[in-house]
């Protein structure tokens, strides 16, 4: 059974979307379980990662597989550039089966939240190739942005 579906949702305003408030502990488990079902519709789905955006829920965090985890839960992100921009083909869950060229940036500083033992905790990190292209794709959700708005269809 699919407890939860990636749907296409477009033009949402990005003042629809709240980011999460760290200093709300009680919010954490809901977070986790949500974050477990959005994990496992990855893996069925062969997707590198959610944002809530895309599962109807307008708040700023997503899931994405990393090198060290098996996948992370990446709160309230931001990232600026560090270098030039190259074109990349993305695919994304809520388009499945389509690929647009974006823009991304090869190199960018990220910081963000993420949930260890009960508590938020701050995060700041360098990332590249790849990772920095998720880490680019899934924020952008969070602001509302999609593919198929910043790209081109292949
Ligand atoms: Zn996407």
């Amino acid at each position: 059974m699919k407890l939860i579906e990636a749907s296409i949702l477009e033009n949402i305003p990005k003042e629809d979307i709240k980011s999460i408030d760290i200093g709300d502990v009680t919010y954490i488990n809901d977070l986790k379980g949500l974050a477990g079902q959005m994990f496992q519709y990855c893996i069925d789905n062969k997707g590198e990662a959610l944002s809530a955006v895309q599962i109807g829920i307008l708040e700023t965090w997503f899931v994405m597989r990393t090198i060290e985890k098996e996948y992370a839960i990446v709160i309230n992100p931001s990232y600026y550039q560090d270098g030039s921009r190259y074109r990349v083909i993305e695919g994304c869950l809520s388009y499945p089966d389509e690929g647009y060229v974006v823009k991304r940036y090869k190199r960018i500083k990220v910081d963000f939240w993420t949930i260890h033992d009960g508590d938020f905790i701050y995060q700041k990190e360098s990332m590249m190739g790849y990772a920095a292209e998720i880490f680019q794709h899934e924020t952008d959700h969070g602001h509302g942005k999609t593919i198929a708005q910043i790209g081109k269809k292949r």
